[in-house]
């Protein structure tokens, strides 16, 4: 699949020109050194792709004209990824470009109560976000999120069907269909207290096994997130 460069344009899908700014300029012109005529494809991450032709290039920007478009509607339903935050960065980052990847519409980081205090790095997780939409070919970028607690979470998606996976939760194989919007929780490495557990089932939402084995928390995001993949 061709690079795709973000551009944040809303319009993106009615400009016949537009111009690439800044680190996505920079990246076209030095370091794939595109060439005037040269053909570029852009996502605006708000459901628009365009492809075109570079018809100038500075030091700062890339002028390209439109010559194809196509817009994708938001997904009716949305998955939300709540994430109990951990705390070894590298694992962290990891589960939240695979939730890029699989398909999280929103991405909802949240201090568990077992979560070890750890200061979220926004622009970090930001570039790891715009770099795996890019590279996944999504249509719609997904929304970083950050909240307190988990009741704070259900507070925010209360109208989402809840699923909390939990490895105390005895081992069967689990009815993934869900008919409306969903709130995917996934504990940190401490995992969900009883309090977290009883919190869920109380707000309505079901507790689920991933099967017998513990997973880190990172390979539980995506066997969570996996369960929905066509999920539309
Ligand atoms: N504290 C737990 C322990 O030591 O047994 C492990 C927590 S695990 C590292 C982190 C999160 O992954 C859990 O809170 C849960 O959401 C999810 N998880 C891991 N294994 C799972 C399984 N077999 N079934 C369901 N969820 C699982």
């Amino acid at each position: 699949m061709d690079t795709l460069f973000y551009l944040p344009d809303p319009e993106l899908c009615a400009c016949s020109e537009v111009q690439l700014q800044g680190q996505e300029a920079k990246h076209a012109a030095r370091v794939l050194r595109k060439k005037v005529g040269d053909i570029i494809h852009l996502a605006n991450g708000m459901g628009c792709k365009a492809t075109g032709e570079i018809s100038a290039i500075s030091k700062q920007s890339v002028s390209i004209t439109i010559t194809e478009k196509e817009a994708k509607a938001r997904p009716v339903i949305q998955k939300v990824l709540g994430f109990g935050v951990i705390k070894k960065r590298d694992r962290f980052e990891f589960a939240i470009e695979k939730a890029v990847e699989l398909g999280a519409t929103t991405i909802c980081l949240f201090d568990a109560e077992r979560s070890e205090r750890t200061r979220i790095n926004k622009d970090r997780i930001d570039a790891i976000v715009q770099s795996a939409f890019k590279q996944s070919g999504r249509w719609w970028m997904p929304e970083i999120v950050t909240k307190n607690s988990l009741s704070d979470v259900l507070l925010d998606f209360a109208d989402h069907e809840v699923i909390m996976a939990h490895e105390k939760k005895e081992v069967s194989a689990n009815d993934f269909n869900i008919s409306k919007s969903a709130l995917l929780l996934v504990g940190p490495e401490g995992g969900f207290s009883q309090n977290e557990v009883e919190t869920v089932e109380n707000a309505g939402g079901r507790i689920v096994s991933l099967g017998e084995h513990r997973l880190r928390a990172e390979t539980a995001v995506m066997a969570l997130l996996s369960q929905f993949l066509f999920t539309r």
